[in-house]
């Protein structure tokens, strides 16, 4: 099969213009082996397995949808995939286009009515091609002259989290504000650097921070903008360290005219990484470029960051995103649902927006539950059926427990305050209590040792290695110490 697929598809083949099902099924069924390896088998079987292939001709294939939704929600989550995927079966000039199911009574040939579809070509946020100075390196081969390589550096933008698609509401109002005066150029904008936008889990830090990036792009092409997550910044640099290339690194860093740095809070207890990102941040804010930052905490309450950072986190603009009110809510639902062509009466709507309160993920997972069960098993999105999903939702989401609040419950328990548990007193009774502290945020959220440590009183992961292994021996051998364990247990799962 191999065989056919390869060179057979090339556009101007004149075998292309009269493709039998058969090649049009094998070379679907061979894009569906890639796709299989490359999403999780339930949106595999909700979003791929009932796409029907329809024709290919002069490289563009045709596939069946079954609704709108279906269609919007491949091209904004899955259209890298399925455009990589058609080119290396079909060959490079591959196209897609959609046939979608719009009503799903069948006409006199017994065909569905269908509407075509482009597929999108993805217009990529791409920056210039800047220039590396290389460093000299004392054992590089003297017949290699260092001296400048034409770096391209992809933004790592996508283009989904823009502007357009967020929502303004209370609860964000002055991070997005800020965020546009900073992406627009506004005059008195360049007060706010760095940009700190905190907030909790899926509030749209992420979503926000990538809307500056995209507008900065819209309004200045020539600016060179780099989004990355704090724990990639991370692992770069360990790896430029293991590999002698920390100078290179800190190079390549000093290039960006806007840096975006996600989840700095990631950052704890990371004492290198700090290091060398203080030298990158003084380097580009003196040279007056744009820095933003997002966080899980406001810097006052971060743990385990240097105070120097944290003092220069202070200096711009801090801004933070809270939960949504309920309008928030519903507005945000009636965007997202606005192109899937699917129609939700406003009880739905209001039912869905009042059940999941906590945060945008959630609201938005639900939502697209709801659309694909409709889609999928045509069944008509009734109040019921909205009820079933978010009670599944509900139940299956379950809440993130943060090192903060293990602390407080701790400290509740044992009538002391957080502070005291953080401090370095050797008290008995607060060593332990600091000790099963580190126990809960080891076997309860999937936080590192170092981390752990970092945010519980500064000490090092061996500590919390140590503290977790008294706790267990405790465990196993006082019956009292147990009784602690458990009813604290079951207060930080209520
Ligand atoms: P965080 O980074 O704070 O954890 P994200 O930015 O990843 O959160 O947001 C979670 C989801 O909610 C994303 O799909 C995002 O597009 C969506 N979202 C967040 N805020 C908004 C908003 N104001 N309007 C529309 N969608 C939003
Ligand atoms: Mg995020």
């Amino acid at each position: 099969m191999q065989k056919i697929l390869q060179g057979a598809y090339t556009p101007n083949n004149k075998t292309n213009k009269q493709m039998s099902n058969k090649n049009l099924t094998e070379i679907w069924n061979s894009c569906l082996d890639i796709i299989k390896d490359n999403v999780q088998a339930s949106s595999y079987k909700t979003f791929f397995a009932p796409i029907k292939p329809i024709s290919i001709k002069d490289s563009i294939l045709i596939i069946q949808v079954p609704s709108a939704f279906v269609y919007e929600y491949l091209e904004e989550h899955y259209i890298d995939l399925l455009r990589k995927t058609i080119r290396k079966t079909i060959g490079p000039n591959a196209k897609l286009e959609y046939s979608v199911v719009i009503e799903n009574d069948t006409l006199n040939d017994g065909n569905p009515v269908t509407v075509k579809m482009p597929g999108k070509e993805g217009v990529k946020i791409e920056n210039k091609p800047v220039t590396l100075p290389i460093e000299e390196k004392k054992d590089i081969n003297p017949f290699v002259i260092p001296g400048i390589k034409k770096l391209h550096i992809d933004p790592q933008l996508n283009e989904n989290y823009s502007f357009d698609n967020f929502i303004e509401g209370d609860c964000n109002r002055l991070s997005r504000a800020a965020g546009y005066a900073i992406a627009t150029g506004q005059e008195g904008s360049s007060a706010f650097n760095p940009l700190f936008i905190y907030g909790g889990s899926g509030l749209g830090k992420t979503h926000l921070s990538q809307a500056i990036g995209i507008e900065i792009k819209k309004n200045f092409p020539d600016k060179t903008v780099l989004y990355v997550t704090a724990h990639k910044f991370q692992t770069q640099y360990t790896d430029a360290e293991l590999n002698g290339n920390r100078n290179d690194f800190i190079n390549f860093y000093q290039l960006i005219d806007v840096l975006i740095i996600d989840d700095v809070h990631e950052f704890a207890g990371k004492e290198g990484t700090q290091n060398i990102f203080f030298q990158i941040f003084n380097h580009l804010h003196q040279s007056g470029k744009q820095l933003i930052i997002t966080s899980d905490k406001p810097p006052v309450e971060m743990q385990g960051l240097e105070q120097r950072l944290l003092s220069r986190f202070k200096w711009g603009l801090s801004a933070d995103i809270q939960i949504p009110d309920f309008e928030t809510r519903v507005k945000i639902l009636k965007h997202k649902i606005y192109n899937s062509g699917i129609e939700l009466n406003d009880e739905i709507i209001e039912y869905i927006a009042s059940h999941l309160t906590n945060n945008i993920r959630d609201l938005e997972g639900a939502m697209v539950s709801l659309l694909a069960q409709s889609t999928l098993n045509r069944k008509e999105i009734t109040i019921d059926l909205a009820k079933q999903i978010v009670d599944k939702f509900v139940k299956n989401t379950k809440r993130e427990i943060s090192i903060d609040y293990i602390q407080k419950v701790v400290c509740d328990y044992f009538d002391m305050t957080v502070e005291q548990l953080r401090s370095t007193t050797r008290k008995r009774e607060i060593v332990q209590a600091r000790q099963i502290a580190m126990y809960f945020a080891k076997t309860m959220t999937k936080t590192s040792l170092t981390s752990i440590g970092s945010q519980i009183g500064g000490k090092d992961h061996a500590t919390v290695l140590h503290s977790c292994k008294t706790v267990n021996n405790l465990i196993d051998t006082d019956k009292r110490f147990k009784v602690y364990i458990d009813e604290i247990e079951k207060k930080l799962k209520l």
